[in-house]
């Protein structure tokens, strides 16, 4: 019987997992697999390594789906289909871990009530992920947990990037900036050196375009700064949240409008950014190919917040030798690449059209100051290597 790890990634309609076979320090894909729209359509599809279908369910209409019985159906899956590993420990991805939280940490109950606290700060991702947490130490008591946090690889950027301007008094309470999408970035500087020495050593922005989306200024591939600051609503527009907004605008909404602050929250995370702009749709793939002309601003805005953003973190930097483009957009949209590209042409990037067609990995042609890359992002095999070291080095 082989070791293994189990990673869990819970979101709001979503459980995604992985399963890595323990070689060493070898770290190997058994599965990776989802419980995806749990809520209105669940399915649940699970693929070996080698991207064959292992498993597919459709829920019946009749018996509705929560994220309770979407992680049990995964855990019998794992039962059955993994009776050939045994599970070490389950590591998680959580998105906040404030100020408490900067490296994976072993988790039990009382743990799993310091990070409650910061529910608030990431409504969409943090109830699920500690649900997670919760369901698995009542249903499997003695199996050790760890969790690990988008924010922990931003937690040593200079002070002034963390700051906002008001009073300290609140600094000192944890009112900062903090940066998620960390354990794609931490995997990205991870693996970056073996694409290009210069931009691994020198000053890189990466641009983790999902259904969340931030960028991250890298020096010598540790965070300078990035897009997200105190909750994952701010900077770059998303699929549904706002990105950066005039604070103005709340205070507007909640005297002026009269709407309840749980309006105003759906409002940011749920109802804005593609989907609000365009009206159509949060998924780019559908923009992409819609010829309305509201679709067609919202990615015009998307593209434009980006230049803006990749000037401010160059200038953070000061200068910029790499670009790397990861995550469902970064990594699939020839478009958004092509015209991010194009938009920065004054910082010394040229895209390589037929390079970049082709998915890359290297995107920029050879007249190109700066290299542009498209890598794939692999925030689980991230979470798998935190969850090993933790268990190996006791720091638990
Ligand atoms: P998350 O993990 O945050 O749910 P993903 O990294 O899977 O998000 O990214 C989802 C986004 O990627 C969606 O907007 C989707 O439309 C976009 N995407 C996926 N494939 C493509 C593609 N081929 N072309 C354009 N956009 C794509």
């Amino acid at each position: 019987m082989s070791d293994a790890i189990v990673v869990l990634n819970a979101g709001s309609s979503s459980i995604k997992f992985s399963m890595f076979a323990v070689d060493g320090d070898a770290l190997n894909l058994v599965f990776r697999g989802q419980v995806e729209s749990i809520y209105t359509t669940p399915r649940f599809v699970v693929r070996d390594a080698a991207g064959e279908s292992v498993d597919e369910m459709t829920w019946p209409e009749s018996e509705p789906s929560s994220h309770d019985s979407a992680l049990n159906h995964l855990l019998e899956f794992l039962e059955v289909h993994g009776d050939e590993y045994r599970t070490l420990a389950v590591g998680h991805r959580v998105v906040h871990g404030g100020v408490e939280f900067t490296r994976p940490v072993l988790m039990n109950a009382a743990m799993v009530e310091r990070l409650e606290r910061l529910v608030p700060l990431a409504p969409l991702h943090q109830p699920h992920n500690l649900s997670a947490i919760r369901h698995l130490i009542e249903s499997a008591p003695g199996l050790p947990q760890v969790a690990c946090f988008d924010t922990a690889f931003h937690a040593n950027q200079p002070e002034i990037a963390q700051l906002f301007a008001l009073p300290r008094e609140l600094t000192r309470t944890g009112v900062r900036r903090y940066g998620f999408h960390g354990l794609s970035y931490e995997y990205i500087a991870s693996v970056l050196p073996d694409f290009d020495s210069r931009a691994s050593e020198g000053k890189t922005v990466v641009l983790h375009l999902g259904s969340g989306a931030s960028m991250c200024a890298m020096q010598a591939c540790h965070s300078v700064t990035s897009t997200m600051g105190f909750t994952a609503a701010e900077g770059l527009p998303m699929g549904t949240r706002c990105g950066a907004m005039d604070p103005g605008v709340i205070l507007y909404l909640i005297e002026q409008r009269g709407m309840e602050v749980g309006e105003v929250e759906k409002l940011i995370y749920e109802q804005s950014g593609l989907l609000g702009l365009s009206g159509i749709s949060s998924d780019m793939r559908v923009l992409e190919k819609s010829d309305d002309a509201q679709a067609r601003l919202a990615i015009d805005y998307f593209i434009y917040r980006i230049g803006r953003e990749l000037g401010s973190l160059a200038a953070a930097l000061g200068g910029l030798d790499g670009i790397v483009f990861t995550a469902g957009i970064g990594e699939n949209s020839v478009d958004v690449r092509e015209r991010v590209g194009r938009d920065a042409a004054w910082l010394g990037v040229e895209i390589d059209s037929a390079a970049n067609g082709a998915g890359g990995p290297r995107v920029s042609s050879l007249d190109s100051t700066v290299s542009v890359w498209v890598i794939p992002t692999n925030e689980e095999l991230m979470i798998a290597r935190h969850t090993l070291l933790a268990l190996a080095s006791r720091v638990l």
